[in-house]
């Protein structure tokens, strides 16, 4: 049959404009109710994640792939290691709060925060980044601000091991809840050091025997009753016992010793990430091994960065941050993903050619399979594109700045899947608009913003279109929910 162009447009889910503009950009010129060529018609399929092969394929359509000659990391580790051992130093332990919802883990981080901020600090402003870190006379302490398992898990998933020390806060006036066994469980599996930290001490119900009698029923019993759980009763309301918490962790960080070589090229993990405007991308990052400086060039994945700047949780430039210190990067290509790791290369250009080559691996892995060649015939092709329009994720993506579309973009690119492709529709900059509505509901699109906010009326036409508008703060939050929509997609039996 012939192949007409707004039909074909139709199919790929392009507005019959958007086709002609492409047509024209590969010099055909055709109108709505004119016919392309076969070969025009699977070219442009090709674009749009539609790969199909014919006898007569044009030049460069070949995706150049090199081969990846990423540098042996592994190799570097190990005689890394070797340098290592005689310059290990103690270094602080990274402790995180798990716990039942309202047990007072926010409570409790901002209590021990109050506590140490540095008086005479102007106006003792904190920057929530992810992380902090207190100090006092034993010693500094290192703190994931996040607490919540899901945060927790998520950096286990990923193989990040960052955590030393995992508080589990039990209130006294309610003892074990499903989430303390559960963050008991995550604790356990991790195989980091536990501490308990009775909370709500003050309270009116408080009753520490009967969290002790779950304690010990749970094969964790408390020093005091011939465990070996370290169990300290505070009062996150009233600052009660705090110090003693700390007390505690340093003494437990001292029996794991803990030690780090801060010679070294610094390595660590990405705490969280996100776009700020007018700052570009940032990366909330703990050290672990090394000293990281101003200056570095670090590479995460597919980002990399010449350090431009680090802040500390205080909002203070530092120029160097030593292992287990938590520090705001500046200075990314983009937001590298949360619970990936570091390493220091030897300078900005050697970081750029690894993260490209990261990012050609992970596009290479979408483009080769789509590149066997195939022989369709033309039915076939039509058969295939509606087979894969079902399949498609389509996406009007709308972000707070350019640099933020761009992340967005590299990061959904990277989640490609066999079964599931995601089609950008529209990838822009500013408010979410009722244009973007018409377009999400014409190209049957989900809408998503990322940092924006949307315009006046966009919701209820959104509802009236049916269309799905997802707002978000967290870059990998927005490329869960994606995974999500995705997988969503395969589980009806497709
Ligand atoms: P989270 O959900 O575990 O982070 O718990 P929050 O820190 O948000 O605390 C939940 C509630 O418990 C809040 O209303 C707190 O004010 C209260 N709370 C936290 N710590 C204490 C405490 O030590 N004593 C008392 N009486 N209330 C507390």
């Amino acid at each position: 049959p012939p192949i007409i162009v707004r039909e074909f447009a139709q199919l790929l889910g392009l507005k019959p404009f958007k086709l002609i503009s492409e047509l024209m950009e590969q010099g055909v010129f055709a109108s709505m109710n004119q016919t392309i060529d076969e070969a025009v018609a699977i070219d442009l399929a090709a674009k749009h994640d539609i790969v199909l092969e014919v006898k007569h394929r044009g030049e460069g359509q070949t995706p150049g792939q090199q081969q990846p000659t990423k540098k042996d990391i592994a190799k570097q580790k190990e005689k890394a290691a070797e340098e290592d051992e005689a310059n290990l130093e103690p270094r602080p332990p990274v402790v995180c709060i798990l716990g039942h919802v309202d047990h007072g883990k926010t409570s409790l981080l901002d209590t021990i925060r109050k506590a140490n901020v540095v008086s005479g600090e102007a106006g003792g402003i904190t920057q929530h980044i992810g992380a902090y870190q207190v100090s006092n006379d034993n010693g500094k302490i290192s703190f994931l601000d996040t607490p919540g398992h899901a945060a927790f898990n998520k950096m286990r998933a990923r193989g990040a091991q960052v955590t030393d020390i995992a508080i589990l806060v039990i209130a006294a006036d309610d003892g074990f809840k499903p989430q303390t066994d559960e963050a008991l469980k995550y604790i356990k599996d991790a195989g980091v050091a536990l501490i308990v930290a009775i909370n709500k001490m003050d309270a009116k119900g408080a009753n520490i025997d009967q969290v002790k009698t779950q304690m010990q029923q749970r094969d964790i019993a408390s020093e005091d009753w011939g465990g070996e759980t370290i169990t300290v009763p505070v009062s996150a309301l009233k600052g009660d016992g705090i110090d003693t918490l700390l007390e505690m962790i340093q003494l437990q960080a001292e029996v794991l010793e803990l030690r780090a070589n801060p010679q070294a090229k610094a390595s660590g993990v990405i705490i969280e990430s996100q776009l700020e405007v007018g700052r570009g991308p940032l990366a909330t990052v703990i050290v672990q091994r090394g000293t990281l400086r101003v200056g570095d060039a670090i590479v995460c994945g597919k980002e990399w960065a010449k350090v431009r700047a680090m802040f500390d949780d205080q909002g203070k430039n530092v120029k160097e941050a030593p292992p287990s210190t938590p520090v705001r990067v500046i200075g990314w290509s983009g937001t590298p993903e949360s619970g990936s790791t570091f390493t220091t290369v030897k300078n900005a250009r050697a970081a750029e050619d690894m993260a490209e080559e990261e990012a050609d691996k992970q596009k290479g892995q979408v483009t080769s399979k789509a590149a066997e060649p195939k022989e369709v015939s033309v039915e076939a092709l039509f058969a295939n594109i509606a087979a894969t329009q079902a399949k498609t994720l389509k996406l009007v993506i709308k972000s707070d700045v350019y640099g933020s579309a761009e992340a967005v973009r590299g990061m959904l690119e990277a989640i490609q899947s066999e079964k599931v492709s995601v089609e950008i529709v529209a990838n822009e900059v500013g408010l979410v608009t009722k244009n973007d509505v018409q377009r999400a509901s014409a190209a049957g699109a989900t809408i998503l913003a990322f940092n924006t906010k949307l315009e006046n009326g966009v919701t209820p036409q959104a509802k009236h279109h049916g269309v799905r508008i997802e707002s978000f703060k967290i870059i990998y939050e927005l490329v869960d929910a994606t995974r999500d929509m995705m997988a969503d997609m395969l589980d009806p039996d497709l």
